[in-house]
């Protein structure tokens, strides 16, 4: 079997790339490099049964004939982080919508199968933990930007199931809850490997808001067994599924817990969310998975805990720091 990965330079596509070759897939990536990495895919090169190319998902002709050459698509590629999307929602909304229709058209010929990884943002604002599939989604107002994101994957959804059950392609939604580790960036506002790098700095640990916010940490490499899995499972097939841990923890826990495993001094900071994002940012208190259907679809749940999360995000870190420094020497 051979999958196109869009986004597969990217931090969970390129782990996702390891985990189908260890398994004896074949692997094409599409990426565009704008936040994913040819660094990420460098240890693939020259590998048998791996190719890339680096090139947009927007790029109808490319993605056609990527797809053609594949059995289905991982589509990842997409505008991701916080950060981002707050600075540029022009971009986050056309290469959302734009790049899940280009691959969701390309693969209706062939009926090839696409599973379109989403976010659990999309469940938005609501305060009703866990979230379950079929909640009602509860998004914020058109006038802060941040839930053009949440919005532009709730339409990716809608698209993906209406190409299924209008034109006959076979579609998986995967909705992954707040994945981290090795090979995460902290630019686009991920917070773990943020305060990975200011622990490992001697800088403020930044705490937004009152850091009672709390979220579920999962591990890549238990996010990319989870896509596996449901990419080999038929009963998945139309079905949106969450994907995460549900193991919950407070961001001021998190500095702590990544301030002590680090060895490190910092001072932990707390940072009103106005000064960290824009006026009026909106953040959401909770964010906890519904595994039923994980668990009923693909047996699996997630099982790294949060210590070793946090000393591999912190390895990860100190790795690249001091690759920094001998190029900088
Ligand atoms: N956050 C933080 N400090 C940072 C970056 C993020 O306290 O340097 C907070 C952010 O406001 C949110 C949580 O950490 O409450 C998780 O943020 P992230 O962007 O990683 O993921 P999200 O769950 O918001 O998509």
């Amino acid at each position: 079997m051979k999958v196109l990965i869009t986004g597969g330079a990217g931090f969970i596509g390129s782990h996702l790339a390891d985990r189908l070759l260890a398994g004896g897939a074949g692997v094409l990536v599409l990426d565009d490099l704008s936040t994913g990495r040819l660094s990420n895919i460098e240890h693939l090169i020259g590998r048998p049964r791996f190719e890339y190319r680096i090139g947009s998902a927007l790029d109808e002709k490319l993605v056609a004939e990527f797809v053609d050459r594949s059995d289905c698509t991982v589509h990842l590629a997409a505008a991701v982080g916080v950060r981002l999307i707050v600075e540029q929602p022009v971009h986050t909304i056309r290469t959302n919508l734009g790049a899940t229709e280009i691959v969701l058209e390309a693969s209706e010929k062939a009926r090839k199968l696409v599973l379109v990884a989403s976010t659990s943002e999309v469940y938005g604002k609501s305060t009703r933990a866990p979230f379950s599939e079929d909640d009602d989604l509860s998004l914020g107002p058109t006038s802060r930007s941040r839930w053009a994101y949440a919005c532009s994957k709730a339409l990716d959804e809608w698209l993906a199931l209406a190409y299924m059950h209008e034109r006959g392609v076979p579609v998986i939604i995967a909705r992954l809850f707040n994945t981290v580790g090795p090979r995460q960036v902290g630019q686009y506002g991920m917070v773990l490997p943020n305060f990975a790098r200011q622990a490992l700095c001697g800088e403020p640990i930044t705490v937004f808001g009152d850091g009672t916010q709390q979220r579920c940490f999962g591990h890549v490499d238990d996010s990319v067994e989870a896509l596996a899995r449901l990419l080999a499972t038929p009963g998945a097939i139309g079905e949106v599924c969450n994907l995460g841990a549900t193991h919950e923890v407070s961001m001021l826990e998190l500095a702590h817990l990544v301030r002590a495993r680090a060895g490190s001094e910092s001072e932990i900071r707390l940072v009103p969310y106005d000064q960290a994002y824009t006026k009026g940012f909106e953040d959401m208190p909770r964010r906890v998975p519904d595994i039923t259907k994980m668990r009923r679809l693909i047996d699996f749940e997630y099982g790294i805990s949060l210590e070793t999360i946090v000393d591999d995000v912190i390895e990860d870190r100190r790795g690249r720091l001091a690759q920094q420094e001998s190029s900088a020497a």
